[in-house]
């Protein structure tokens, strides 16, 4: 591999990707920042830098975390961890193809009425799609359904959706408005986290609904759908509040509604998360 010729090194680790040896190559944009590759490899992995005024470092410590590395950072600590990969914005993968005229309909027609491709399709009642508008300007992912949502079929409607539909109102939009769906549609058993080999089964569905929605903001609820949209591993309150680039929509992470009901401090966090956002989007907060 010639180290001077980014589209090769990018080629090679998008092939490493779908080989899954992802991992294996977190520490690419030292590597490839120590051999000047910069361009379009280098801007994916790299945070979107907060406009003017805004005050990431500030925010970031206040999560207990550093600012991510950028190329041109000088040495600190916070280089030493690994950067938060995100997957590429329009390149060309082997598995990760658009599908021409895709649709929410023809997606949930692709899943199937009895979905038995991983194991949580043996104590599901109702297979948890989406739901919300087709067009929403924003979407938020969450992790998974619960007892209540694998009773009701919908995503978000027990205590944490409750929770969530209140934020999404004090955002002055109504749940109607914005798209609402899960990383896996299925409820894992006890509400454990949902496991890799299910993530991987299912997370190419949400996919395809985000790309068939375009919307301009994701914002993960919490760490599993930010850890799945942006291929990390690292924990949430190290990158919550910053915006990335998720195949041309902006990415924000922000703290699950059911983290905030065991720990309602961080609601002050969430609310400073879901500002940006309704920055991004033009809304002004609820009038009381
Ligand atoms: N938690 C989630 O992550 N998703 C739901 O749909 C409900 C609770």
């Amino acid at each position: 591999m010639d180290p001077k010729n980014p589209s090769q090194a990018e080629a090679w680790l998008r092939y490493a990707d779908d080989l899954g040896l992802g991992p294996y190559f977190l520490d690419r944009t030292l590597a490839l920042s120590a051999s000047s590759v910069v361009g379009s490899v280098s801007s994916v992995v790299a945070p979107i830098p907060a406009p003017a005024g805004e005050l990431p470092a500030a925010q970031a410590m206040a999560a207990g975390a550093a600012v991510a590395s950028s190329a041109s950072a000088a040495p600190s600590p916070a280089l030493k961890r690994p950067p938060i990969i995100a997957p590429p914005a329009d390149g060309f993968s082997l598995f990760d193809e658009r599908i021409e005229d895709d649709s929410l309909v023809r997606i949930a027609e692709d899943i199937g009425p009895a979905c038995t491709r991983c194991k949580l399709h043996k104590a599901r009642k109702k297979i948890v799609f989406g739901v919300g508008n087709p067009q929403a300007e924003l979407v938020f992912v969450g992790e998974g359904p619960g007892r209540d949502e694998d009773e009701q079929g919908e995503p978000f409607v027990g205590r944490a959706g409750k929770l969530l539909t209140q934020m999404i109102e004090a955002m002055s939009l109504r749940r109607e408005d914005v798209y609402i769906a899960n990383v896996v549609k299925c409820r894992p058993p006890e509400n454990r986290l949902p496991e890799k080999d299910e993530i991987a089964t299912c997370s190419p569905y949400l996919m395809r609904q985000l790309a068939a929605i375009g919307p301009k903001v994701i914002c993960c609820l919490g760490s599993c759908s930010a850890q799945t949209l942006l291929q990390t591993t690292q924990g949430i309150s190290r990158f919550r509040g910053e915006w990335f680039d998720f195949r041309g929509s902006k990415l924000i992470a922000t703290y699950h509604p059911a983290y905030l009901l065991r720990n309602p401090n961080a609601k002050g966090e969430v609310w400073k998360d879901l500002q940006k956002v309704m920055a991004v989007l033009g809304l002004k907060p609820k009038r009381r």
